[in-house]
């Protein structure tokens, strides 16, 4: 049987003017977007450390972390290749990733598709293997609400050459 391993993965970030709202790589609004050092990117973000918890190899703040100049304004798709590349160094890969978006606007159904694909590409796995959730707060506010963003994300990763390890 293939070893495997789980993670979860969560981010939040509050909405300002003058951002782009981009997950996944895809931009769905760009007048008002989530604030942030790097592109503010939640779901890229959440998944990041959702792959890194499979991995047992910490979370997103260790390996990039936000007062560190080199990841100003990088995108989050950006960081979540680089993670599936210390992924690949520790001889896992990606399997699957199951994630929900919390956020009252924009609405995520028109983007699914696209951002699914952003997802799939940066991971390296075929699209069966993303699912993305659009979910609203229904007026009850809660941490993310209308003036906010939030990320969940499950990621299941596997060894990479197949080989069983003691690892
Ligand atoms: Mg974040």
């Amino acid at each position: 049987m293939m070893k495997s391993r789980v993670g979860i993965g969560w981010d939040v970030h509050p909405l300002v003017d003058g951002r782009p709202f981009v997950l996944a790589g895809v931009v769905l609004d760009p007048t008002r977007g989530p604030a942030g050092h790097s592109d503010g990117d939640p779901l890229a973000h959440a998944v990041v450390d959702a792959l890194l918890g499979a991995a047992a190899l910490g979370d997103i703040g260790m390996h990039f972390p936000d007062d560190d100049p080199r990841w100003k304004g990088a995108p989050g798709v950006d960081l979540l290749e680089r993670t599936v590349a210390i992924l690949a160094a520790m001889g896992w890969a990606p399997l699957q990733v199951d994630a929900v978006v919390i956020c009252d606007r924009p609405k995520l159904a028109p983007f699914r598709e696209e951002v699914r694909n952003g997802l799939a590409g940066a991971l390296g796995v075929p699209l069966s293997a993303v699912n993305v959730k659009g979910k609203r707060s229904e007026g009850l506010g809660g941490l993310a609400g209308a003036a906010g963003v939030e990320c969940h994300a499950v990621a299941m990763i596997g060894v990479l050459d197949n080989r069983e390890s003691d690892r």
